[in-house]
């Protein structure tokens, strides 16, 4: 049997495991199939602390990996396909193998961006489409942007990224927009802010990076080109908590609640990083969450002893 189990294996779940390999609880990382989560999908990340030229997304995963590895964290690759956190121990399975147990568990999932699930935008994450305007929105400077979504994301990021950019184009589906009424007239009252309305992202396109993207306006289906060098796509975010249904406490989005620190309902189950934070959901913000749940884990383990 393990003491702790740590399911994901982003920020929050690899600093987990550091604290709690250096605390010599001997945890086991189930690092699921997309391992080092939704940083190996960027490139440079330039606002991790104590890198003062930035560092590759996939490298810092890689590196975090490592330092947990050097002080006994055990990795087993493999998506976690049912939890049962109402036995005692906690029982995992991992697709066909056989069941794990464990005395606490560190639940750091993550969250995925909703995408618009188009071709075009996979062959450019990256290179000019992102997920994420505090990461990427420096690398845009001076140039056209565009921004797909009509809810507080899309008016938040839009209007932070007209710290850089020449324009930020902001396209929505309908004509009306889903972001609160304060968010609206930020963005609204800003010079570099335009709105495409009633128009989807039919294609991404380029050489290399992003060049600009076709439009379709739903209501007139005619098409439309507009030149740009960046497209951000902010229609939302999902925990990934399907496995935990029924389980662990969520709100009406799907995050696991959690209270005193990063303790869930169930004693012994704890949750870091984005799989509990909607709000800041950055490396630094996760990997911080991820060393609480180590430091709550080893405690409760001794409360248990
Ligand atoms: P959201 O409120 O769900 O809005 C998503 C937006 O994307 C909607 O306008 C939606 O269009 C559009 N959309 C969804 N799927 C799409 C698709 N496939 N193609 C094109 N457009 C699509 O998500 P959010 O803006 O990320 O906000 C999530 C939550 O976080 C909200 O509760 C929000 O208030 C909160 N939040 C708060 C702040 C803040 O207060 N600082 C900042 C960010 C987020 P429709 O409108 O047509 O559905």
């Amino acid at each position: 049997m393990h003491n702790v189990v740590i399911i994901g294996s982003g920020p929050a779940g690899l600093t987990a495991a550091l604290y709690c390999a250096r605390a010599n609880l001997a945890p086991l990382v189930i690092e699921g199939l997309q391992a080092g989560g939704q940083l190996t999908l960027t490139t440079d990340v330039e606002n991790y602390p104590g890198f003062p030229r930035g560092i590759m997304g996939p490298q810092l995963m890689k590196d975090m990996r490592e330092q947990a590895e050097r002080f006994g964290t055990e990795f087993l690759t493999g998506d976690v396909t049912a939890v049962n956190l109402k036995a005692t121990p906690f029982q995992i399975t991992v697709d066909e193998k056989p069941v794990i147990e464990a005395r606490s568990v560190i639940v750091s999932t993550g969250a995925k961006a909703l995408m618009l699930n188009i071709d075009s935008e996979q062959r450019y994450l990256g290179q000019g489409v992102s997920t994420c305007a505090t990461c990427d929105g420096a690398f845009f400077r001076g140039r056209e942007l565009i921004v797909v979504g009509g809810g507080d994301s899309a008016m938040e990021e839009g209007t932070f990224l007209t710290k850089f950019a020449s324009t930020v184009t902001i396209v929505h589906r309908r004509d009306t927009l889903r972001a609160s009424k304060i968010m609206q007239d930020r963005a609204l009252a800003n010079d570099k802010v335009q709105f495409i309305w009633d128009s989807a992202v039919e294609e991404v396109y380029g050489e290399g990076v992003v060049q600009g993207v076709k439009l379709r306006n739903l209501k007139t289906n005619a098409l439309m080109d507009k030149p740009c060098a960046g497209v951000f796509i902010a229609i939302g975010h999902t925990p990934n908590t399907h496995l935990f249904v029924d389980q662990l406490d969520m709100d009406e989005q799907g995050y696991l609640l959690t209270h005193d620190g990063t303790k869930t309902n169930i004693p012994g189950i704890f949750a870091a990083g984005d799989v509990q934070d909607h709000t800041y959901r950055q490396a630094v913000t996760a990997a911080g969450s991820g060393c609480m749940a180590a430091i709550d884990v080893e405690r409760y383990l001794e409360s248990m002893a």
